[in-house]
């Protein structure tokens, strides 16, 4: 090639400011460069294609590709694309005259906030994020159309020089050499590890070798083309799904369930959200839902486009609504993202209530992995609960399921509008089978948040009150009779309480083998469960916050019978028996405290040595 046909230049005018900045300001994005360019790539190929679907251009059987090289001696990064290509024109054109001035004015306004990321997309600066980390750019490129092909090569001050060249094949081959400060970019695994974060579902294959690699038989690519959000749901399998989850969450869990999306206009954006498998109340429930513009990652961990309360959703979003380089800021005052997240709500309740619906036995299944987040999406947010409301279930203590309203339904005649529920199977137990006798369901709430979630639903709708089985004992196992006063046997459970204020009331239960229960308010076991779960959350040890309760003594029971012939006759053994009593009752509700147990076990001896 000889001399003349040589052009040299200098980008724009503001080159000598550009440069240092486009080096400076967008240290902490430097690894984009590498999306930059490849998505470049694709780019040039999929508009090729696309000349060729219009029939602009003649179809050729192509395979295409991207190839990412790496040469360490060199101390060069290569990106080769089979696509539309350039002419002199074209690279003078979109190369070399880019808009500076625009940026330039931006970035001098800004000067000193800290404010340039994004700068370099949205002024179509994305080739030039190169010089990031290059000391000198080439490109060598061929046009689709019969022009010569080119080859330019411009310095880390912005001057170039263009000539034209012999490059048989069509499409364009960008080679960066990288600057002595950034030879981390020179190392196989780190940019393998780029590739597979920003490029994993570009749209054409790409190909990542090393110059020297001997292994060259096994080539795939590092990228799948198409990703399973473009697919249509229907055609979709349940182990596609799982798999993409496996591969791109690394997560070997198979989560509970999926939401396909396929939004249309005016929202347009595709996506698949898991609810992952948490094997326990106190893993991290952090999720992960990494965002992409047209199958080119953007971000990971969007938390601005998800509401909070739905943080553990994993998955992924293409919304090609949103520019590609986008900010966290830009992210949260964005009506757009806003409509974005209200839809992934709903399609969230919608899915819940198909399963409920349709897939009831799944449901169920599932229901206790899910059930935390879906009662602590409810307590923040009204709608949520409004439109999940009907598929809210409750566990029973025998393992059952039943919604809300299918347990009212059955609750109607006997207590209607109560829900009972237990804190605490083990400690309950004694509760637990007397409410089964009497064919009363309790639904088991032993999760730190259940409290706050009964509370809200008591708030949210006031046809139903829930009551933990050991506050409404008298109402709840009342058998027939009258309730009576016993002042004499009063006095005498007060002494050996030790409580002067203890209530004790005398009611006849329809269970006959137990003597006397505790029954607590509702008010106080809440206030309990609350401070439980502060002292959990707050990581210092839960103390048994004291109950209010009042004692409720059995007529029908044979011990009250003895308890009153005794109390006549042997004052000595009816306080006994009296204790004994009292402390059974205690056990049956709670632990005991050190003194509680010690007065059970003296007792207990005592009496044994009546025998
Ligand atoms: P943007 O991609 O945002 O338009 P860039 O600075 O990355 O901005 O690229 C500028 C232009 O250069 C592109 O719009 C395209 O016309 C051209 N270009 C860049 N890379 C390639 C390529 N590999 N093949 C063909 N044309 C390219």
């Amino acid at each position: 090639m000889n001399q003349e046909s040589i052009k040299r230049g200098g980008i724009s005018v503001d080159t000598e400011h550009i440069f240092p900045i486009i080096k400076k300001w967008l240290y902490s994005e430097k690894d984009i460069f590498l999306r930059e360019i490849v998505s470049n790539a694709t780019d040039a190929v999929t508009k090729f294609k696309r000349l060729q679907s219009l029939g602009e251009i003649p179809s050729v059987d192509d395979a295409y590709c991207i190839t990412v090289e790496l040469d360490k001696d060199a101390r060069t990064i290569s990106v080769s694309d089979n696509g539309i290509g350039m002419s002199e024109q074209e690279l003078d054109k979109y190369i070399c005259n880019i808009a500076l001035s625009g940026a330039f004015d931006f970035i001098r306004k800004y000067e000193g906030e800290g404010a340039a990321n994004g700068i370099i997309g949205h002024f179509g600066l994305g080739f030039y994020s190169a010089f990031m980390v290059s000391d000198s750019v080439e490109i060598y490129t061929k046009s689709y159309m019969d022009a010569p092909a080119v080859h330019w090569v411009c310095d880390a001050e912005g001057t170039y020089s263009t000539e034209l060249c012999d490059k048989p094949e069509r499409g364009t081959t960008v080679i960066m050499h990288v600057s002595e400060g950034e030879s981390e970019y020179l190392d196989k695994a780190r940019l393998g590890g780029m590739l597979r974060k920003y490029c994993a579902f570009m749209p054409v294959e790409i190909f990542f070798k090393q110059a020297d690699d001997s292994t060259e038989g096994e080539q795939k690519p590092v990228n799948d083309p198409s990703p399973l959000w473009q697919a249509n749901p229907s055609d979709c399998t349940d182990e596609q799904y799982a798999e993409f989850y496996n591969k791109v969450f690394s997560d070997f869990k198979q989560p509970l369930f999926h939401i396909h999306i396929n939004a249309d206009y005016p929202l347009n954006f595709k996506g698949i959200l898991y609810f992952p498998r948490i094997s326990s109340e106190y893993e991290s429930i952090e999720g992960q839902v990494k965002l992409y513009y047209n199958q080119v990652f953007v971000a990971d961990n969007i938390k601005e486009v998800i509401p909070d309360y739905l943080l553990m959703l994993r998955g992924v979003l293409d919304c090609p609504e949103l520019p590609l380089n986008v900010s966290r800021s830009y992210l949260q005052n964005n009506s757009y993202v806003t409509k974005v997240g209200a839809h992934i709500v709903k399609k969230v309740a919608d899915k819940l209530n198909s399963l409920c619906n349709l897939e009831r036995e799944q449901y169920e299944g599932i229901w206790d992995d899910i059930r935390i987040f879906v009662e602590y999406a409810s307590i923040r947010d009204r709608k949520f609960y409004e439109r999940v409301k009907g598929s809210l279930l409750l566990t029973l203590t025998d393992g059952k399921h039943v919604t809300i309203d299918e347990y009212l339904e059955a609750a109607k005649e006997k207590h209607p509008g109560v829900v009972y529920y237990t804190t605490d199977k083990a400690l309950q137990a004694q509760y637990i089978s007397m409410f089964a006798k009497q064919d009363i369901s309790v639904a088991v709430l032993e999760k730190t948040l259940d409290t706050q979630f009964v509370s809200t639903l008591e708030s949210y709708r006031d046809d139903v009150k829930f009551k933990r089985i050991d506050s409404d004992v008298a109402d709840a196992l009342k058998g027939d009779g009258e309730v009576t006063d016993q002042p004499a046997l009063t006095e005498l459970f007060k002494r050996v309480s030790g409580n002067e204020q203890l209530n004790v009331s005398y009611t006849p239960l329809k269970e006959q083998g137990v003597p006397a229960m505790l029954s607590v308010t509702e008010e106080s076991s809440r206030m309990a469960d609350m401070m439980r779960m502060y002292a959990m959350s707050a990581g210092t040890s839960p103390m048994d916050f004291p109950l209010e309760y009042s004692l409720v003594v059995n007529t029908t029971s044979a011990l009250y019978t003895k308890l009153q012939n005794l109390s006549k006759q042997d004052p000595d053994k009816a306080e006994l028996l009296a204790r004994q009593i009292y402390s059974l009752s205690l056990l049956a509700q709670r632990r005991l405290s050190a003194e509680e147990l010690e007065q059970f076990l003296s007792g207990s001896f005592s009496l044994l040595e009546l025998l």
